[in-house]
């Protein structure tokens, strides 16, 4: 599979269409989510074209690496989550339902979020 420069992030990025951006780095880019699962619901994004975690895992460099989950962590922080608690997901493929081909880490909180997985 290969990474496709059309998918709705790449165009966040490349800001062809609009967000409601809460962070930026080096990096990532954090964004309100437009269908928002809970009070709280943030996707970050690395700003490499990586199509899931399975892709940026094995070939973003250490540095990409380093720098996107100090912005998870760092979006976390700012929206004053630590204390109270939140959950990160990300989608990788057919399975996990994975709708967006660019990798992205889901942040929830601001209350509580229920059991990880409704059924088996
Ligand atoms: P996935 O299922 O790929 O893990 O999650 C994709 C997420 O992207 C969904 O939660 C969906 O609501 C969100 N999304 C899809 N299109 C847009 C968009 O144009 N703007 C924003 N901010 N979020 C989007």
């Amino acid at each position: 599979m290969t990474y496709d420069d059309n998918n709705i992030f790449a165009k966040i990025l490349r800001a062809e269409i609009p967000c409601k951006k809460i962070y930026e780095s080096e990096h990532a880019l954090a964004f309100h989510d437009i269908n928002p699962q809970a009070k709280i619901h943030i996707l970050v994004i690395p700003k490499g074209k990586y199509i899931s975690f399975a892709d940026f895992s094995k070939n973003a460099s250490k540095d990409e690496i380093e720098g996107f989950f100090k912005a998870v962590g760092k979006v976390a922080e700012n929206q004053n989550l630590v204390d109270d608690g939140y959950r990160l997901l990300t989608n990788h493929g057919v399975n996990a339902g994975q709708e967006v081909p660019h990798f992205h880490i889901h942040i929830f909180g601001k209350q509580p979020l229920g059991p990880m997985i409704s059924k088996i």
